[in-house]
């Protein structure tokens, strides 16, 4: 699809303008769309291009039913595990399908207040609107540990977010450092791929599940909490043995693919450390056959190698860092009091901070697309409220109410995130 410009008028005076053309942006665009308001979403590049810039074999983990956006579900023809580039294509077919206004290869530099609303400066000028949504990712910034002697590394150290395959390293001995999804799915596809030898390094061994299991999608387990009737959560502790129970039938007893037991179970790093299990096919049986190998962290490097927290020392050729990504949002927003001391956003979704309605923030709850579906209905809510007061005339829809009651609450869902790899 090619995006057309934004129009003029929907530039002029738009009632909401919305940062960033990922999955959490063309939501949020499509249901203030919905809603009767007039947006204009700005890409510093294009739809989705965060997921144009990942690894070629790169599938979706959750299943195709909690992937798509609200209003326009994914096509089954793309399958269980819908592939990256279908996963693209997608985004454009969502954002034509909802005559999303993407105004491409636009950044967005920094909001301020402005009256009642807000004044966004970008690399085409200032623009103005009542509401502003930010969708930058929250995979936003890749992040690389301060490791001592890193620049003096003599082999190739480059972080997941460049890794694109394996053919530059067919041949090769490899260190991935960091067992979170993409880490853990990169060692995979460099076995795969004919690297010579793959190691992982890992500081806090992970929960770890295949995409599915006995035909049951692994990540549609994180929807029985949201089932529950009453208060709906369910102790961490409870989820947590559930979640070894089930690694124990699923993948066999920890020894046999020798990774320690994780610290922390599965519910607990979901509410405490906002990361989910890893999902990843493969990688259990290369443990279990020996053919991937996990060592300790890295704790630094000098000349060709590696020294690991173990005491131990390797030579890869190439390192991979699978070591995360941070928020990036300091600049746009950081001196508005917005952000908590991990630099992500004090109020999510419908939610506001106190001194900043209308500035709302999506897609920093989990890197969960089920969430990010759920957040944009409730944000065209709480705008069209929004929208109204800051036009001083009264909200009129009975969603309007709703959002009214769910906003201006700031801290809902706080949770301190490290940088992390996604899925950690
Ligand atoms: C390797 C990998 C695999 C993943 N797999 C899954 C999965 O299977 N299922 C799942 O639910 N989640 C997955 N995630 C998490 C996933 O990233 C999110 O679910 C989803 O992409 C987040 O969408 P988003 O719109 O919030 O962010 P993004 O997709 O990152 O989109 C952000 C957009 O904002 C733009 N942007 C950034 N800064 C600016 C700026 N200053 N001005 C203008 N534009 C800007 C970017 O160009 C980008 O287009 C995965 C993450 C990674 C890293």
């Amino acid at each position: 699809m090619t995006v057309a410009p934004p129009r003029p008028a929907a530039l002029a005076e738009p009632d909401a303008l919305i940062v960033g053309a990922g999955p959490a942006g063309l939501a949020a665009a499509a249901m203030l769309g919905k809603a009767g308001l007039r947006c204009v979403v700005l890409d510093r590049s294009r739809i989705g291009q965060s997921w144009r810039d990942r690894y070629e074999r790169l599938r979706l983990n959750s299943v195709r039913w909690m992937s798509g956006l609200p209003g326009f579900p994914i096509e089954r023809s793309l399958g269980r595990w819908v592939s990256r580039d279908d996963y693209v294509a997608y985004l454009e077919r969502y954002a034509e399908r909802y005559g999303i206004n993407v105004s491409t290869d636009t950044s967005a530099e920094r909001v301020e207040r402005d009256g009642a609303g807000w004044a966004l400066r970008t690399s085409a000028g200032e623009l103005r609107a009542p509401i502003v949504v930010v969708a930058t990712g929250w995979d936003n910034t890749p992040t690389m540990p301060p490791w001592p002697g890193a620049s003096d590394f003599t082999g190739e150290l480059l972080h997941a977010s460049a890794y694109r395959n394996a053919t530059p390293f067919r041949g090769r001995d490899v260190l991935v450092a960091g067992i979170g999804s993409s880490g853990a799915e990169i060692a995979v596809d460099l076995l795969e791929g004919g690297a010579s030898r793959v190691t992982l390094a890992c500081r806090t061994p992970p929960n770890i599940f295949p995409r599915q299991w006995m035909g049951f999608p692994i990540s549609a387990g994180t929807l029985f909490e949201k089932v529950l009737p009453g208060p709906g959560r369910l102790p961490a502790r409870v989820g947590d043995t559930f979640g070894r129970f089930f690694q124990r039938v699923i993948n066999g007893p920890r020894h046999s693919y020798r990774l320690p037991h994780s610290p922390y179970g599965i519910a607990t790093t979901q509410r405490n450390r906002a990361r989910t299990p890893v999902i990843v096919d493969g990688l259990v049986e290369a443990l279990k056959a020996g053919s991937i190998q996990v060592k300790g962290e890295i704790s630094g490097f000098e000349g060709a190698e590696v020294v690991l927290g173990d005491g131990g020392r390797v030579r890869p050729d190439g390192v991979i860092a699978a070591t995360g990504y941070g928020y990036g949002l300091e600049a746009l927003v950081g001196h508005l009091g917005v952000l908590d001391a991990d630099g992500g956003p004090i109020a999510r979704g419908p939610e506001t901070a106190p001194d900043a309605p209308g500035l709302h923030f999506i897609g920093y709850k989990l890197p969960h697309l089920y969430e990010i579906a759920r957040d944009a209905r409730q944000i065209a809510d709480a705008a069209v409220g929004e929208l109204a007061r800051a036009r001083g005339a009264p909200a009129v829809a009975d969603s309007a109410r709703q959002g009214r009651d769910a906003g201006h609450r700031a801290g809902g869902g706080q949770r301190r995130r490290p940088a992390h790899d996604h899925g950690q």
